[in-house]
């Protein structure tokens, strides 16, 4: 019999086992989690479980060292870019969903998928997430692959996206194929609820095909497609399914695949223009940080993302307890870079330049990274497991770090940052343990400072 990706009432079993568990229990686990090898389900079933305030610190102390380890200081920078709002979808949640008949909808030509690459790039990124509404009329897949040649040829004398990240609707082999072909970094998908139930009463049109997004996936990784992300939409429902859920997802990609998800993202339901869904399952602040740290340190090898639909005090702790990923200077309207007049498809709460998140992020003591190495040096898949789960990625990690923020400090930033990056800078230089990769990289970081550009190991 095949195998269920999601076995929905085992992950019920498991949290009424689990329910109200001992310290012992959740010590002994914390100490398992610091083996690095990643928890089982149930484990995570006690995490989720547990309400006592001492072990929470606790968990976000396991969860800080396990990212500390795995993944260092380094924290990477994207943003978003929209190109259509055209969605033949009724996702209760979404602004672009069909009922919304208010909306001119917009979809953006070559020449302003070009323009908008331009700003992102002067504005000082490297790797953007491209997203889109469904619709095989006005976003098929030869136009997404048309837009992603698009913004790979743009070159502004402050450089070029050196990787693109895709995010739209579930699709078939052959589609999946050719964004293979178009050289995309991860492609991501969320099943946004993993209860069926709920999935069916939100979604309308051919997302409403619970099957089609479970499955996608494994589809993507028959079309060659090795880093895939995965996520849900918290607040649809319980926050302790929906992990349990992501994490049987992951494991499933694990066990079949031989790779689990490159990245988890952790989207909260905002409110958007015209959707009046009321979410009756919130996820209080405490509780989306809980969850961000029991993932941390149940799949330790898999990077997680979160988005400025987070205000800056949230990202701020959730930075220290397990993402390593983060969007910056987001703008989630079609066309949105350098204008004012669309609609965005939920509320951010995260407003800042990208100067000032990297500025904050160096006073909290981490290394911003513009890196876009890994699928450009073929670590991809199984080959980027490989490294991870061998200690190695953290090396590449803190090195092509310190190389694309040099970039960034040269070509971006203010006197004030300046100053501020290069002790930062000189700080990680000196932790790096290997003899010859710490000559290289200074040798490299002089070159920088000459003007050379795009230097990774
Ligand atoms: N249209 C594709 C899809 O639905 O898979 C591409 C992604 S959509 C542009 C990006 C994601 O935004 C969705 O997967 C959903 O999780 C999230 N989203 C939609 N409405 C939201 C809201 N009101 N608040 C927060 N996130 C939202
Ligand atoms: Fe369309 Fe995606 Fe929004 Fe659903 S979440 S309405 S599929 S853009």
């Amino acid at each position: 019999m095949k195998e269920k990706i999601i076995d929905e009432r085992k992950i019920r079993d498991i949290l009424a086992e689990t329910k109200n568990p001992s310290s012992r229990t959740i010590l002994k686990i914390l100490k398992k989690a610091r083996e690095k090898k990643g928890l089982e389900l149930k484990d995570a079933g006690s995490l989720v479980n547990f309400n006592q305030p001492e072990l929470k610190k606790k968990l976000f102390a396991a969860a800080g060292w396990v990212k500390n380890e795995i993944y260092g200081e380094r924290l990477v920078f994207f943003a978003p870019l929209y190109l259509s709002d055209y969605c033949v979808n009724d996702c209760e949640y979404c602004n672009f969903h069909l009922a919304n008949k208010q909306l001119r909808r917009k979809r953006l030509t070559l020449k302003e998928i070009g323009e908008q690459t331009a700003i992102l790039i002067n504005m000082g990124h490297k790797r953007i997430l491209l997203e889109c509404g469904e619709d095989p009329q006005h976003n098929d897949i030869d136009y997404v692959v048309r837009a992603i040649k698009k913004i790979y040829s743009v070159k502004t004398d402050k450089g070029s996206i050196r990787r693109i990240n895709v995010n739209i609707a579930a699709t078939s082999v052959s589609d999946y194929r050719k964004l293979k072909k178009a050289n995309i970094g991860t492609y991501q998908l969320f099943q946004e609820t993993y209860h069926r139930p709920t999935y069916a009463r939100l979604h309308r049109g051919p997302k409403a095909d619970y099957e089609r997004q479970i499955t996608a996936h494994s589809r993507a990784f028959a079309a060659g497609l090795d880093d895939l992300g995965i996520g849900v939409l918290f607040g649809l429902y319980d926050w302790r399914f929906e992990v349990l859920a992501l994490i049987s997802h992951a494991q499933y990609l694990d066990k079949v695949y031989k790779v689990g998800p490159h990245t988890i993202s952790v989207p909260r339901f905002q409110n958007a223009p015209s959707v009046t869904f009321k979410s009756q399952y919130p996820v209080s602040d405490d509780d989306f940080l809980k969850l961000i740290a029991i993932l941390r340190i149940v799949v330790p090898y898999t990077g997680i993302i979160i988005s400025t639909r987070e205000n800056p005090q949230i990202r701020k702790k959730a930075f220290q307890i397990g993402v390593s990923q983060a969007s910056a200077a987001s703008c989630v309207t079609i066309g949105g870079y350098g204008s004012k007049d669309s609609q965005p498809q939920f509320k951010i709460h995260d407003n800042r330049r990208l100067e000032e998140v990297v500025k904050t992020a160096l006073s909290d003591g981490f290394l911003p990274s513009f890196c876009t190495a890994c699928y450009r040096r073929d670590r991809t898949g199984g080959k980027f497991m490989e490294f991870s789960k061998h200690g190695e990625i953290h090396k590449f990690c803190r090195v092509n770090a310190i190389l694309t923020f040099a970039e960034y400090l040269e070509d971006f930033s203010s006197n004030d940052l300046r100053e501020q990056g290069k002790a930062c800078l000189e700080f990680y230089l000196k932790k790096i343990e290997d003899l010859p990769l710490r000559q290289e990289t200074q040798k490299r970081l002089g070159e920088i400072s000459n003007g050379k550009r795009d230097l990774y190991f």
